[in-house]
């Protein structure tokens, strides 16, 4: 049985795959968490097609996107994902999402935080960006980080 590297105790098979291979994730948490999980085993057609329209990559050609995606991910390696605070969707379908990633790039530490906005669009929920921060300086909530997220809310 293959762990799941999105940080859930499941089965990769039982978690993130099916949406990789087209289910929808049911919220924007698990939407996160597989595409944690996609950079993590390469899925970079799956980080393209969860892009909501309003993110600027969405435009680029998804061929394109993949293989500049897949020269970064050669020489990356994630270890971990840390999910400390969630929250919506609202009545416009926008959810937040504030977690902490351990990862290497090119043999240094590449650990970040970020506050992720998603949005609903074309019946699931989809990335439309983040505001990122030092691993170490990671808030320990959303409302510690909300002007950061009201410059992101799309529309
Ligand atoms: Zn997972």
């Amino acid at each position: 049985m293959q762990a799941c590297p999105c940080g859930r105790a499941a089965a990769y098979a039982a978690c993130c795959e099916p949406f990789h291979r087209g289910a929808e994730a049911p919220d924007a948490e698990r939407l996160m968490r597989s595409r944690y999980a996609a950079f993590a085993l390469g899925e970079v057609a799956y980080l393209h097609r969860t892009l909501h329209p309003d993110h600027p990559e969405a435009a680029t050609d998804p061929r394109a996107y993949a293989e500049r995606l897949r020269a970064h991910l050669k020489r990356a390696r994630y270890r971990g994902l840390e999910v400390r605070d969630a929250r919506g969707p609202d009545a416009d379908g926008v959810s937040w999402v504030l977690f902490r990633v351990d990862a290497m790039h090119a043999g240094k530490d590449a650990g970040f935080a970020e506050l992720s906005c998603f949005a609903v669009h074309d019946g699931g929920h989809r990335y439309v960006g983040g505001r990122t921060f030092a691993a170490n300086a990671c808030p320990a909530a959303i409302d510690d980080a909300v002007e950061g997220a009201r410059a992101l809310t799309p529309g």
